[in-house]
C-alpha cells in the first residue's frame, strides 16, 4: 500500500488515506516521492475547470521528484535508487512530435495527475511509463526541492523564453502575475539579459519578482498597467508574458507591448474565460504583434536548464517558499482561491 491525497469531489478536501500499491511496466519505473510541487495547475483541476479529470479516486500532483524504488524489464537508463525528477508532459516517444524533439506535444502523451490513466504524485509512491524517454536524472547537487520547485512552471518558463520567444539582451520582457509561473518567468528572462518588468497585485509578490531580477515592477490594481509599463520600458515591452490567464492580464500583456512585440500566454485560463479571451486583433494586425502559446519542456532540453542552475544563473530554490506535507494540500490549494501563496510551495513529508 502507498499513502495517497485522493479527489473524489472538485472543490472539496483531498481525502489522504492508503491506496493499492503501484508496479512499473515493463519499460516503466516506481518512484518513491522525496518532493512534489503544488502549482495553479493543481487548483484548476481541484476546481474543476479540466473535465477530464477524474473524481472517482484520482490522484493528482505533476511536478514530483524522487528516488526510483523498481524498474521494469526493458529499461536500460535508470535503476533502483537513482534521483529522478518528472516533466509532467508523458509521452509515447515514437510518434513524429516525439521524434522531431518536441515529445511535450506527443499526440499519444498524457500529463502526469491530469487523467485517470495516468494518476499524479501526491502520493509516497507513482509509477511512470517508458521511464527511458519520460524520466530524467537529478544532475549532482540538485535536491529533489529544488527539482520539485522548478516544477512545471520554471519549465514552461525557460521553454517559452529560451526558444520560443525572441528575447535579446536589453530587451524590455513584461511579466504579469507574479505567481510561480511568472516569477519564474522573472528568472528566466534576467538571466537571458533582458530587463524585467513585473507586475501584479500583490506588493510581497513584486518583492520577491525583484530578489529573483526584476529591474521594475508594476503594482496593479489602480493603475492604467498598460501605460505604466509603456512608460517604464519607454514605449512598450519587446516579449511580455501573461502569467495569470485571466482575460485582464492577457489583455495587458498584449496592450504593453512594442510594436513588432511578442506576447507569451503561459497561463491557463479560469472558470470565467472557459478559455476563449476576446484580443485586438486590428491593433495586433496593425503592429505586427505575435501570440505565443507554450505548455511545458520536453525532457531532452533539461539539460539546458540544469546547465543554467549549476552555473548560478536561475535560482529556483530562492522562489520555493515553504515546505507541506501531503495533509496540507487541501488547504494549499484553498488559499489559491484568492491568490493567497507566495512563491512555490511543495509537499516534502508523504
Ligand atoms: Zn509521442
Ligand atoms: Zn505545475
Amino acid at each position: 500500500m502507498r499513502t495517497a491525497a485522493v479527489l473524489t469531489e472538485y472543490d472539496a478536501p483531498l481525502s489522504v488515506t492508503e491506496v493499492e500499491s503501484v508496479t512499473p511496466g515493463a519499460n516503466g519505473i516506481v518512484v518513491e516521492t522525496d518532493a512534489c510541487g503544488i502549482c495553479r495547475s493543481d487548483w484548476h483541476a481541484w476546481k474543476g475547470h479540466w473535465p477530464s479529470v477524474p473524481t472517482d479516486e484520482h490522484i493528482l500532483g505533476h511536478e514530483p521528484a524522487g528516488t526510483v524504488t523498481a524498474v521494469g524489464d526493458d529499461v536500460e537508463n535508470f535503476a533502483v535508487g537513482d534521483d529522478v525528477g518528472i516533466p509532467f508532459n508523458v509521452a509515447c516517444g515514437h510518434c513524429s512530435s516525439c521524434w522531431s524533439g518536441d515529445s511535450h506535444l506527443c499526440s499519444d502523451g498524457l500529463s502526469l495527475g491530469f487523467t485517470g490513466d495516468l494518476p499524479g504524485a501526491f502520493a509516497s509512491e507513482f509509477a511512470i511509463p517508458n521511464a527511458d524517454f519520460n524520466a530524467v536524472h537529478l544532475p549532482d547537487g540538485m535536491t529533489p526541492v529544488e527539482m520539485a520547485g522548478l516544477g512545471c512552471r520554471f519549465a514552461t518558463a525557460f521553454h517559452g523564453l529560451a526558444h520560443k520567444a525572441d528575447v535579446h539582451a536589453g530587451d524590455w520582457l513584461a511579466v504579469h502575475g507574479c505567481g510561480g509561473i511568472g516569477l519564474s518567468a522573472v528568472n528566466v528572462g534576467a538571466a537571458l539579459g533582458a530587463n524585467v518588468v513585473a507586475v501584479d497585485l500583490n506588493e510581497d509578490a513584486l518583492a520577491l519578482a525583484e530578489q529573483v531580477g526584476a529591474t521594475a515592477t508594476v503594482v496593479a490594481g489602480e493603475t492604467d498597467v498598460p501605460k505604466a509599463v509603456q512608460d517604464v520600458t519607454n514605449g512598450g515591452a519587446d516579449v511580455s508574458v501573461d502569467a495569470l490567464g485571466i482575460a485582464e492580464t492577457c489583455r495587458n500583456s498584449i496592450d504593453s507591448l512594442a510594436p513588432q512585440g511578442q506576447h507569451l500566454q503561459v497561463g491557463m485560463t479560469t472558470d470565467d474565460e472557459a478559455g476563449e479571451i476576446s484580443l485586438p486583433v486590428d491593433a495586433m494586425v496593425g503592429s505586427e504583434l505575435e501570440f505565443v502559446g507554450v505548455k511545458g519542456m520536453p525532457p531532452s532540453r533539461y539539460p539546458e536548464l540544469f546547465n543554467m542552475i549549476a552555473g548560478d544563473k536561475l535560482t529556483p530554490a530562492d522562489l520555493v517558499t515553504n515546505e507541506v506535507t501531503l495533509g496540507d494540500v487541501s488547504d494549499r490549494l484553498a488559499s489559491m482561491d484568492d491568490y493567497g501563496t507566495l512563491g512555490m510551495e511543495v509537499v516534502t513529508e508523504f
